[in-house]
């Protein structure tokens, strides 16, 4: 087992949709050499079925290329969409009925829309916005017949335009109470826990509360020794923007879901709420993604608008641990050359952050950690390695929030994790700077400083002679929380004692 740490690899990590575009087990193992550590289904698309099966394709290929692989299951959540069939345009200026489903439209009418969502149009008001396709159709509302779920809503089109079938719609002034998960997002969520995903994305949730109910729900899909998915925050909704601290506290990690949060909010406002919940989410110890449109150009293009590549980059400067690439890999027509490009601006952008001083981290709020004593070590083991000038970190744990707490201090050296919890080294594949090894069962500190100076010779990130910074939990199989620090010089660790 290696830990597949390239030299000269960037540390920022990288998620991908998979569909239709790159779903053969030939094209993922092509988007996996090409750097995807964590691979997204977008449940909104798609048979359950389906996904179950690309999930098996998905280890499968994970075991050929012998590294860990995360599965990330995004639910849907409460987005709204046309419901029946779609009048092919709306033009600016028209007037236009919206009814919600119990008053499904069967053929399409030039001037009647329909929802496919109870509980919205009685929350809309006159002069709320409705905004279709991603605000590309604009309404503006001037009159509300009915109540409850028989309300109608008169709109008139600001901004007309071309409409599909299933378009999302957005009702940004209205707020209607949706709960984040759905029926149908919790039998997707069993479902998915029960094939071994490692990640649960919880679409437009509004505070922590919708993550903690989805964790008490999934809970016993687990098996009694195992691990339950982790819950992935995504912050779309303003609601979620307000109760930033309660939503990162509780979930496992967030993701920064700007197509939707530039519908929902003012998109003026997006750039600053994207460096604020990244921060947020850093110095709270959680890893975090920043997705949607990073490279929106290369559905089509083989490279990059200036645009994009200069985004990709601020995203790294801002922090972030991961990028994500959706429709890019999807349904795009070159996947792995835009998992390439991610890679290389991502080298670029962290060689020219090494040469600075290394940031200041903002205050760091670390919530519900079980190891009071982590946060210290990773900070020391941080400030030894600059003042050896070592080359890589080791650590040695059972416990997820070491791999969270070291990354945390942004090393400018990879951060080789030993585990042998591969359920546990999945989870790591999000964490900036972290490259996980599954070993089998190591049970003394000699064995696994002679284990671990082999990988990191055999991988090149370690030379003879070079020093190493070393943490681990003391006790057998480092079974106590990460209470060790040491510095090691490679060629020195057969003379170590446990
Ligand atoms: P989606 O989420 O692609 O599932 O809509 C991401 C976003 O809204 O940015
Ligand atoms: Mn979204």
């Amino acid at each position: 087992m290696s830990s597949n740490a390239p030299k000269g690899g960037p540390r920022t990590r990288i998620v991908v949709t998979i569909g239709p575009a790159c779903d053969s087990a030939a094209q993922i193992h092509q988007l996996i050499e090409a750097g995807a550590g964590v691979l997204r289904l977008n449940m909104s698309h798609g048979s359950l079925e389906t996904h179950q099966k690309t999930v098996a394709t998905i280890r499968q290929v994970e075991s050929e290329c012998g590294v860990p692989i995360a599965i990330m299951a995004d639910l849907p959540g409460p987005k709204i969409r046309l419901a029946g069939a779609v009048p092919e345009r709306v033009e600016t200026g028209a007037e236009v009925t919206i009814v919600g489903p119990d008053e499904l439209i069967s053929n399409a009418h030039p001037d009647a829309l329909s929802i496919d969502v109870r509980g919205v149009l009685s929350a809309v008001k006159v002069g709320h916005r409705i905004l279709i396709d991603d605000g590309n159709i604009r309404l503006l509302v001037i009159a509300i017949e009915g109540a409850g779920d028989q309300t109608r809503v008169r709109g008139v089109v600001t901004s007309g335009g071309g409409l599909r079938a299933r378009n999302g719609v957005n009702v940004p002034d209205s707020d209607p109470d949706l709960p984040a998960v759905t029926d149908r997002d919790l039998e997707l969520a069993h479902a998915m826990t029960k094939a071994g995903v490692d990640f649960l994305a919880v679409s437009f949730c509004r505070d922590g509360d919708d993550l903690r109910r989805l964790r008490s729900k999934v809970i016993d899909d687990i098996d009694p020794d195992g691990i339950p998915p982790g819950i992935v925050a995504k912050v779309e909704r303003p609601a979620a923007v307000a109760n930033l601290t309660d939503v990162v506290a509780a979930s496992d990690a967030v993701l920064v879901a700007r197509g939707d949060l530039g519908v929902e909010m003012d998109i003026a406002e997006v750039p600053v709420v994207q460096k604020r919940i990244v921060s947020a989410a850093v110095s709270a110890g959680r890893p975090v993604i920043v997705a949607t449109q990073m490279l929106q150009s290369m559905i089509e293009a083989a490279s990059p608008t200036r645009a994009e590549a200069t985004d990709v980059a601020n995203a790294i400067l801002d922090g972030t641990d991961a990028l994500m690439l959706s429709g890019e890999t999807a349904i795009g027509r070159h996947p792995p050359l835009a998992v390439e490009m991610l890679q290389r601006i991502a080298v670029s952008t962290e060689a020219w952050m090494d040469e600075r001083e290394a940031p200041e981290l903002t205050a760091r709020t670390l919530v519900e950690i079980a190891d009071p004593w982590m946060p210290a070590i990773a900070r020391g083991a941080c400030r030894i390695a600059a003042d050896l000038g070592a080359v890589a970190v080791l650590a040695w744990s059972r416990d997820e929030h070491t791999a969270c707490l070291l990354s945390r201090e942004r090393f400018k050296v990879p951060i080789i994790m030993f585990t042998d919890d591969v359920r546990l080294a999945r989870r790591m594949r999000l964490l900036r700077g972290v490259w996980p090894v599954v070993t089998s069962t190591i049970t003394t500190r000699a064995e696994f400083l002679r284990t671990a100076a082999a990988i990191a010779v055999a991988d090149g990130v370690a030379r003879i002679g070079e020093a190493c910074v070393f943490v681990h939990g003391s006790g057998r199989n480092s079974e106590r929380p990460t209470d060790a620090i040491g510095v090691l010089r490679i060629g020195d660790e057969s003379e170590r004692l446990s």
